[in-house]
């Protein structure tokens, strides 16, 4: 017999279970969400491998999830037949912090528990992962077996960690068991009640069975014997154990007798394995069928976010490519989206007919809209193909084209309070949609809102072009840094005096936004801090005075500020002030020279 090797867990590992023990001791029981996901994962593994190799499922064919505890030894399994782990597998999953995502996450959780913050709120969030049976165990036992590598045990008591191959054998053809020599004070989740409730409270939407070896009454005829049959109350069954299993079921008649013997209904305790999730995806069914509450719980085991989404849309896609899709707007995009704009991948699920092929595409939806999560079903996609060549295929274009639509069109509809509360959170987003996506642009134009001079409310272009003045076909706007600064701009004098409603840009992006709009509804738009500046009511009193200032204009242009300016003209933006520079046409205006240089700092 081989001896077992034992390793030292990596530093981040010992850091890793440290924190999850101390942030999560109120919160013990996710534990099993985080043990089911990992066999959801390895089910997923595997069956990804099947559809361009079938053989890998050969020895056992099952996917499936099965628990089991056992109360005497105060120990629970979780087991998959999934995909399985090799020993290096084992070393590299099982004894470092693989992922970098987990990294990551160690690495914010600690300094936001250096700079006081309460870590538990945060913790929820995230897949916190394997370390967690530590919560609830003082040793855990992992068995597995990989199609490339015999079977294995991995056991740890949280300080170090062995490995052996199993003496038993290959028992478990493939795939995993977790199985958790639970602490003292965690023997609750012996208890067949409550590992149901955590399974339907957190798994719910795990797309294979979920088994629960459990307890049911059944009833069953039994017949009555003669002299029996005067005490029948005497022979209520027992409390159910395993072994009875089979005695409960075993109800035969015997046919030898003339007569029919007499038969009674009793009730038995019979132990079997029994499904405790609907494994039908929620996005299969018709949206009529699921309620509001289901949506939300999807929701949360989708993104771990525990605030209700901002607007949702489930729907069936129909015509060059049919596909189902239910999609999500967060109510809040994690604070480092900006930094890591154009990078996040797994927001989007992929399934082909029902089958999850991957959620690391990282443009399913376009660089602006990567805060949408939610997930994308197609039965015309194939199946047999490498994630490379599905990445590649036409009709996953259609299928992103729609995506967007559907998307920009749920946003539309969002109630007012809703809507007030995504252009706070998704304003950068939408402004960066009209520079990057001309496709799309004028459906995200609709979105646009702005502060004016009209008053303290945020306001749509259609908002603006509603309160137009008779004669004007131009939208105006001026951009600055605030509200105070281009309010009292020269460059507004005038427009203000005359009652024009004026733009008022006073985010960075909001110049380039404009820039990259040629129009809205029809109307042109008007830097005011740019030439070309004209009020259709004035033009003729802007000729008249143009000629009577042509001398001036002259001397400013070829004398007095010659090398110093382009060009110099009469105005009619001004009031008060006697001039004002202006931008060329096609030249940056003072806000955005401003931009860039605060930018290049
Ligand atoms: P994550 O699931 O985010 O990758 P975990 O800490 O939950 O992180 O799991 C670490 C790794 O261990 C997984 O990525 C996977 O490779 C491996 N693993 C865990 N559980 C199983 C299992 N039941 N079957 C196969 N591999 C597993
Ligand atoms: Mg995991």
């Amino acid at each position: 017999r081989e001896k077992a090797k034992v390793f030292a867990f990596e530093a981040e590992v010992n850091r890793m279970m440290k924190l999850i023990i101390n942030s999560l001791y109120r919160n013990k029981e996710i534990f099993l969400r985080e043990l089911i996901s990992n066999a959801s994962d390895a089910l997923d593994k595997i069956r990804i491998l099947s559809l361009t190799d079938p053989s890998v499922l050969s020895a056992l064919p099952e996917l499936v999830i099965r628990i089991k505890v056992d109360k005497e030894k105060k120990i629970l399994h979780i087991a998959d037949s999934g995909i399985g782990m090799t020993k290096n597998d084992l070393v590299a999953n099982l004894g470092t912090i693989a992922k970098s995502g987990t990294a990551e996450f160690l690495s914010k959780m600690q300094e936001a528990g250096s700079q006081g913050q309460d870590t538990n709120d945060m913790i929820g969030q995230f897949g916190v992962g394997f370390y967690s049976a530590f919560l609830v165990a003082d040793k855990v036992v992992v068995t597995t077996k990989h199609n490339d590598d015999s079977q294995l045990i991995w056991e740890s008591d949280a300080g170090s960690y062995s490995v052996v191959e199993d003496p038993r054998g290959d028992t478990l053809k493939r795939g995993s068991v977790i199985s958790l020599h639970l602490k003292d004070e965690a023997t609750e989740y012996l208890e067949i009640d409550s590992l149901k409730a955590i399974i339907k409270k957190y798994s719910q939407f795990i797309n294979f069975p979920i088994f629960l070896w459990s307890s049911k009454t059944v009833k069953v005829e039994e017949p009555i014997e003669e002299d029996e049959a005067k005490s029948e109350d005497e022979d209520k069954p027992e409390e159910g154990d395993e072994d009875e299993k089979e005695d409960a079921v075993e109800v035969e008649e015997d046919k030898d007798k003339e007569d029919k013997p007499k038969k009674r209904e009793v009730e038995k305790t019979v132990w079997d394995w029994q499904v405790v999730n609907d494994s039908k995806p929620i996005w299969t069914r018709k949206p009529a069928d699921v309620v509001e509450k289901e949506y939300n719980e999807f929701y949360v085991a989708l993104t771990k976010d525990h605030q209700t989404p901002l607007g949702k849309i489930h729907f069936v896609a129909e015509g060059e490519v049919t596909f189902k899709s239910l999609l999500y707007v967060p109510r809040v995009q994690p604070s480092d989206s900006f930094n890591r704009y154009g990078t996040s991948t797994d927001n989007i699920k992929l399934y082909v007919r029902r089958v999850f092929i991957t959620d690391e595409f990282a443009d399913m939806l376009p660089k602006y809209l990567a805060f949408i999560r939610g997930v994308v079903d197609s039965d015309d996609l194939p199946l047999n193909v490498s994630r490379e060549t599905l990445q590649q295929h036409k009709l996953l274009k259609v299928i992103k084209k729609k995506l967007v639509r559907k998307v920009l069109d749920m946003i539309k509809k969002l109630e007012d309070k809703d809507m007030e509360s995504f252009w706070a959170e998704y304003s950068t987003n939408v402004k960066l949609g009209v520079i990057e996506d001309p496709s799309n642009r004028s459906r995200l134009s609709k979105l646009l809102r702005f502060q004016t001079s009209h008053g303290e409310k945020l306001v749509t272009l259609s908002d603006y072009i509603s309160r137009m003045k008779p004669k004007q076909d131009i939208i105006y706007y001026i951009a600055g840094a605030s509200r105070q600064e281009v309010e009292k701009s020269p460059f507004v004098e005038r427009l203000l005096k005359k009652k024009y409603e004026v733009l008022y840009l006073v985010e960075a992006i909001d110049e380039y936004t404009l820039n990259a709009l040629p129009e809205f509804e029809g109307k042109k738009f008007q830097n005011v801090a740019k030439e070309g500046f004209k009020l259709a009511e004035e033009e003729k009193k802007l000729e008249a005075l143009t000629d009577k200032f042509a001398p001036l204009t002259k001397w400013l242009n070829d004398k007095g500020l010659k090398d110093k300016i382009s060009k110099a003209e009469v105005s009619m933006r001004l009031t008060d002030s006697p001039c004002a520079l202006v931008a060329s046409m096609f030249g940056w205006t003072g806000n955005m020279e401003r931009l860039a240089v605060s930018n290049a700092h």
